[in-house]
């Protein structure tokens, strides 16, 4: 979907020309609406929040919700209206009164000029009278520059009425303390598996996809669904398949470890999921070993592997092998050679 804005100068306005997002839309966090509803239902909005959690967990998408909240016309609510003007106009994008400040196009940081037009306009009161939100995400990645962060630090020592700013950040770490202490810290928590499942389910995937997806997604719907783009499950099926094809007696053993080692090696950046993966299937063995029922199998698409990995490996020996990737997982998270390291752990996988 395009990225609809209204530009002024280096600020950007309205955020993504989605549909409106109220706060029974964010997945979960019924602790940071409950706070961010409370404050306002008793007159005691704060000028500035830090939502803090961990990325793809609903930050950004609250701090919309919020927006929208804030300035909706409805009255006695505790949520959004979706119908009022203002409520409208946050769905088309286009609400005067809130403004994402974002690093410029191809750029990593955002500017100090940046931060000074920002001043100027909050010089004049609201356009539409409710409140000016101000969203700026990921300050320790967009705003590590002293002077930016300075600049932005005045701003919120003399806040502007009628002005929220709503700052996200994955730690306080890297964050200036001064800015840190002048926010009302809202704590974001990692989603449970089965908030994360049911989101991915709706998106479209199957149950089978989105258990295994939702096990290394680390209660993170947005990293789910990074992960679901990508072809992780049919590398790690391929893999499985071709692992408990081998056994290290029969003849092309080492070459067939070899070529399985390289088409894993030749993953970029996601060969550690793809062992983590691994680590699922590993886990499914062990529930059957140990006489599981298989309703807590996770590896729907993988069942025809079990039985003949089964024969090879008792309880004791399946957790031998857990290790055996979470030390291959460590050697790849320090650079070491990504095919000798696959050959190495694959060898010990086969019969
Ligand atoms: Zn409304």
């Amino acid at each position: 979907m395009p990225e609809v804005t209204t530009t002024s100068g280096n600020l950007r306005f309205g955020g993504k020309a989605l549909s409106l997002i109220k706060f029974r839309d964010v997945v979960g966090q019924e602790k940071a609406k409950r706070m961010l509803q409370l404050a306002f239902s008793r007159q005691k909005t704060s000028h500035a929040y830090l939502f803090q959690g961990s990325s793809g967990v609903g930050k950004k998408s609250l701090a919309q919700a919020f927006a929208a909240f804030l300035n909706c016309l409805e009255d006695g609510r505790s949520d959004s209206c979706g119908q009022c003007p203002s409520c409208r106009k946050m769905a088309s994008a286009n609400h005067p009164d809130f403004l994402i400040i974002e690093p410029e196009r191809g750029k990593a940081q955002i500017s100090i000029d940046q931060i000074r037009e920002l001043k100027k306009m909050l010089s004049y009161p609201p356009v539409e009278a409710g409140y000016r939100v101000v969203m700026i995400s990921d300050i320790q990645q967009t705003m590590i520059r002293k002077e930016v962060a300075n600049s932005l630090l005045k701003t919120l020592e003399e806040p502007p009425l009628k002005t929220v700013f709503v700052l996200t950040a994955v730690e306080a770490a890297g964050i200036l303390p001064t800015i840190v202490s002048r926010c009302q810290v809202v704590p974001f928590y990692p989603l449970s598996y089965e908030l994360v499942c049911g989101v991915l389910s709706a998106d479209g995937l199957s149950a089978g996809q989105a258990y295994v997806m939702a096990s290394i997604a680390e209660g993170s719907v947005g990293k789910a669904r990074e992960l679901a783009k990508t072809d992780l499950l049919e590398t790690r099926k391929q893999i499985v398949e071709g692992l408990v094809s081998l056994s290290q007696t029969q003849a092309g053993a080492v070459e067939g470890v070899f070529v399985l080692a390289e088409q894993a090696a030749q993953r970029k950046d996601d060969l550690v999921e793809v062992l983590e993966l691994l680590q699922l299937w590993i886990k499914d063995l062990m529930i059957l070993a140990s006489g599981g029922s298989e309703d807590y199998l996770i590896n729907h698409d993988l069942r025809h592997t079990l039985p003949p990995a089964s024969q090879r490996w008792n309880v004791e020996q399946l957790s031998e092998r857990l290790s055996m990737i979470v030390e291959a997982q460590r050697q790849l998270r320090h650079n070491c050679n990504r095919a000798f390291v696959c050959e190495v752990l694959f060898w010990a996988f086969i019969g």
